[in-house]
């Protein structure tokens, strides 16, 4: 599976880097997420948990 992060929709809310901080992250500047690996291996719990707990539904998986 493959990790997209929208950054004009993120709101730094902080969930995802909380929820699965190897791989996301938020920039200094402005809060906003940042993809550290976007390659998934298929069924990643963390990265599932980090994509529906994301309140502005910033991330999808494909
Ligand atoms: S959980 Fe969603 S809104 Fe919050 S920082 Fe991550 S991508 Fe952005």
């Amino acid at each position: 599976m493959r990790i997209d992060a929208d950054r004009e929709v993120c709101t730094s809310a902080g969930m995802c880097a909380l929820t699965d901080p190897g791989r996301f992250d938020q920039a200094e500047a402005d809060g906003r997420v940042v993809v550290l690996d976007a390659e998934v291996p298929e069924g990643d719990p963390a990265a599932l948990a980090a994509a529906e707990r994301c309140p502005s539904g910033a991330i999808t998986l494909r």
